[in-house]
């Protein structure tokens, strides 16, 4: 319904500030042992589904297909490995949504991340200690499904806290995939670009929610 939308717009909004914000800590990080390019990508990409999102939901669309088209905006604005990789995970996640339902259950909030996890998963083909965002993301998932008990919201909350520290051990480890791979050690001492933003990210919802 449009209730759900009108939520899920506002958890696009803090994510594109939150880019936004962070768009020259992302670029150092990638510069470090990949290309540089991470901050703009993730800046333009979370910027285009924001639109996309605002877009769909002046026209009176539902949870579900506001956020396959902001996916869908998210992949096409930003290109990139993270680009296509985000698209993907907005699209699934979207998909595991309905466009009828006007609440969006503890539940609902879980299947739709663990569809976009597993998105990422079978897109990118890395494993946890790739050095990858999936180093993030998995905790995140994990957390998010053990602490459901206590409410969506304090669960959320308590992944992307999680995610952060999981975000930030990468920096011990040699990236296996993606562009950083080639540089082998010159990664080490600096975490992975992606499971930052990844972490970052998910705090900027884990702020707005509840509000
Ligand atoms: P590109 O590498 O194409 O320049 P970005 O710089 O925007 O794209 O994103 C780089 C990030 O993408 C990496 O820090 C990593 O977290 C993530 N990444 C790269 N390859 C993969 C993969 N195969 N699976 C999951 N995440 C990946
Ligand atoms: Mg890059
Ligand atoms: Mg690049």
């Amino acid at each position: 319904s449009r209730r759900a939308a009108r939520t899920l717009l506002g958890h696009l909004e803090a994510v594109a500030e939150s880019a936004k914000g962070h768009e020259s800590h992302f670029a150092t990080l990638d510069s470090v042992a990949g290309d540089g390019d991470h901050g703009q990508g993730m800046s333009f990409g979370s910027k285009a589904a924001h639109e996309a999102a605002r877009a769909a939901v002046a026209e009176g669309a539902g949870a579900r297909t506001t956020l396959v088209r902001a996916g869908a905006a998210w992949a096409d604005a930003a290109g990139g490995t993270s680009g296509a990789l985000w698209g993907a995970l907005l699209t699934a996640a979207g998909g595991a949504l309905s466009d009828e339902s006007d609440e969006t259950t503890k539940e609902d909030v879980i299947r739709a991340a663990e569809a976009g996890g597993q998105a990422v998963l079978r897109l990118g083909g890395a494993a946890v200690g790739d050095k990858t965002m999936v180093d993030a993301l998995v905790p995140f998932l994990r957390t998010l499904r053990s602490e459901a008990s206590g409410g969506a919201d304090e669960a959320w909350r308590a992944a992307a806290t999680h995610a952060h520290e999981a975000a930030e051990s990468t920096a011990d480890l040699v990236a296996r995939r993606g562009r950083s791979r080639v540089l082998g050690e010159r990664s080490l001492g600096t975490p992975d670009p992606g499971a930052i933003s990844f972490a970052v990210l998910m705090s900027a919802v884990a702020e707005r929610l509840g509000r």
